[in-house]
């Protein structure tokens, strides 16, 4: 006789999503196995097999509503054919029963969901339930090693979901701690995404209106900024969907609660969402710090909504008409080219005497001379000396050779850096070494001064990008894991997303020269290249540093439209260590922009038809 597998009591829930169908008709089941995954906006959670045997059918599928008492499967006990169905009756309502008992016994605990979340296998589910009463109780965990969860990771930007995925992916029992509700972090909320949206957007305003160059024309781009910010939006809401439902695939705990240091192997969590918003404690055996960075404001500034940093910038309540950007780094640069082609009257103001510090001037200067064309000013080598706020305006006053003493602005936006955040969880508490900065102090497997604690992404140090987070998400992962991993990329690729993008990877000339390392340089110019003329685009460069002793490639750096994307593969070709030939004779596809690529190689290489090079006497 078939036997009734009910939703037990699964809390304060009511009409819960189910996530995920972990079994089918005809599937034999074990006690305990899980059998769906059900989630609701604050947690998620298996639903297991009362009993072993046979399911006969299922009547639930994904993206059903379930609650309490719901049937989910009809399961053929393997252990009671022919037992009466009070018998099953009573088995399920003991395992409800059990569920319940248990249920009420984690709502007591701090890790109450986390708990129900991983019950897949009774064994699991009481060890975890030991552990969670131990972390509240005696932080002597340590001694047996019998902590909440193996890696703990503070933090979802791409740092933190990645390792907390990838450390999931390898076994470990992860809890995921993130202060907002959302996952994803700066890069997917307020950073690299939503900027690369509405980029987007300024790129086709602005080609837009190059096609009258080519004989076509369109009419004044008429911007809705509510959809433009909804699309933006939406965007974001894909990515950080996308993530809420990865973790719960992979079973990662995920809390929402900001987290500091209480010991070495223990974290306070305060607004633990697990918790009614208290203040709980979750041990761990190991814990991945991934907790970013922020925009730097200088005190002196007056408090006024008016004055952005970048993630005002990238929800504005209108479109201004002026706007003052402070800071020629990237964030600034692709801020600038954002308002300028929508309509902003945009000054942009940079201490030092070069745009984007870090780039080549050959690879700056195609950039420097379109944002001259599309913004009012760019004033180099000098300062904003303060800022006045009045009912009006923002009055800016300057220090520098060109520009005025001062000029009236709607908005300010303030895009001068962004400091790590390694200050702010009590780390240096229990012994993590943080540097005056902010930096959490590293070495090559993203370990701290502290043996089983990792710090990875904007706090673990510079170049301070998503995909240098990424990577080292996942071998602080791995060492959790006991592999011996290491983050030993050569290069770090850099893209400024404006038009034209810079990229550049490895070694600089500039570098070069002031290190004293001997190179050889091949250079393609896009007025060569047939694509890039027919997209009418041909102030762009590719060029590839090789050392001069080995041949090999050394340092790269394009600027251009699509420069970011070329910037892939020089990457590989230095961590493989490629010469000019190995580049110049891929054979690459025609016409592209990617061809430049192997064109600088062969440059190089003096192999190059595409142009006419003097041979060096
Ligand atoms: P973050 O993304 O900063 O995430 C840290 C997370 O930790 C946050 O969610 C935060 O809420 C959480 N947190 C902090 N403290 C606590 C706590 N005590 N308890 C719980 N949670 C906590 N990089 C690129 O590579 N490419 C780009 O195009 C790019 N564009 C950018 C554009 C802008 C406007 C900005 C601002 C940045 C951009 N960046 C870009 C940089 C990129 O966003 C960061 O390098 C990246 O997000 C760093 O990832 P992370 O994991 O170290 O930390």
């Amino acid at each position: 006789m078939a036997q009734e597998i009910k939703v037990p009591d699964i809390g304060d829930f009511d009409e819960v999503e189910v996530i995920e169908v972990l079994v089918a008709a005809g599937d034999d089941v074990e006690e305990e196995q899980a059998l769906i995954t059900l989630e609701s906006d604050k947690a998620t959670l298996e639903v297991p097999s009362s009993a072993a045997g046979k399911i006969t059918e299922l009547k639930v599928k994904e993206g059903d509503k379930v609650s309490e008492g719901d049937v989910i499967a009809l399961l053929e006990a393997a252990d009671s054919q022919g037992d009466d169905n009070s018998g099953e009756e009573d088995k399920q309502d003991k395992a409800d029963e059990k569920k319940a008992d248990s249920g009420d016994k984690k709502k007591a605990s701090d890790s109450a969901k986390s708990d129900e979340k991983k019950s897949s296998s009774s064994k699991k589910t009481e060890k975890e339930g030991k552990s969670s009463e131990k972390s509240k109780s005696d932080s002597g965990a340590k001694k047996d090693h019998s902590y909440d969860c193996d890696v703990l990771v503070l933090g979802s930007g791409p740092g933190g979901y990645t390792a907390a995925f990838r450390a999931a992916d390898m076994g470990l029992n992860v809890t995921l701690v993130e202060r907002h509700s959302v996952l994803g972090g700066v890069c997917l909320n307020i950073g690299c995404i939503p900027s690369k949206a509405l980029l987007h957007s300024a790129k086709v305003i602005e080609d837009a209106a190059d096609m009258a160059n080519h004989g076509v024309s369109f009419g004044k781009p008429k911007i809705e900024l509510p959809k433009l910010m909804e699309f933006k939006q939406s965007v974001i809401d894909k990515l950080t969907g996308g993530l809420k439902s990865m973790a719960s695939k992979r079973k990662v705990n995920v809390v929402t609660g900001t987290g500091t240091f209480k010991d070495d192997h223990t974290l306070s969590i305060e607004g633990d969402s697990h918790n009614n918003g208290d203040t709980s404690e979750i041990s761990f055996n190991n814990c991945i710090i991934a907790v970013g960075s922020e925009p730097v404001i200088l005190p002196d500034w007056p408090e006024d909504e008016r004055i952005w940093d970048s993630e005002a910038a990238l929800s504005p309540d209108e479109i201004p008409k002026s706007l003052l950007v402070i800071g020629g780094g990237i964030i600034g640069l692709e801020l600038a080219n954002v308002y300028a082609a929508h309509g902003t009257d945009v000054d942009i103001v940079e201490m030092t005497e070069t745009l984007i510090p870090g780039a080549d001037r050959d690879l700056v200067k195609p950039l420097q001379k379109r944002m001259s064309s599309r913004c009012g000013n760019i004033w180099t080598g000098t300062k904003v000396t303060g800022i006045k706020a009045s009912k009006k305006s923002l009055k800016a006053s300057f220090e520098g050779k060109d520009a005025p003493k001062s000029k009236d602005y709607d908005r300010v936006l303030a895009a001068i850096g962004r400091k790590p955040n390694g200050k702010k969880i009590g780390a240096e508490n229990v012994g993590v070494k943080v540097d005056d900065r902010g930096f959490v102090t590293i070495d090559k497997q993203c370990r701290t001064s502290v043996d089983n604690i990792f710090a990875i992404g904007d706090v673990s140090g510079e170049p301070q990008l998503a995909h240098r987070a990424t990577h080292q998400g996942k071998v602080a992962a791995e060492c959790c894991a006991g592999e011996k991993a290491a983050f030993d990329a050569k290069v770090i690729p850099s893209v400024v997303y404006t038009d034209p993008e810079v990229a550049w990877t490895g070694v600089t000339e500039t570098q070069a020269k002031e290190d004293g390392i001997e190179y050889e340089k091949g250079a393609f110019p896009w007025a060569a290249s047939g694509r890039a003329l027919g997209m009418g685009n041909a102030e762009g460069t590719t060029k590839i540093l090789f050392d001069k002793d080995s041949g090999i490639a050394i340092g790269a750096g394009a600027v251009g439209p699509g420069a970011g994307e070329l910037i892939a593969e020089l990457g590989l070709a230095i961590e493989m260590g490629c010469d000019a030939h190995d580049i110049g004779l891929t054979v690459h596809p025609h016409p592209t922009l990617s061809e430049t690529v192997g064109m600088a190689a062969e440059a190089a290489a003096g192999t190059l038809t595409d142009l006419y090079i003097p041979k060096k006497k």
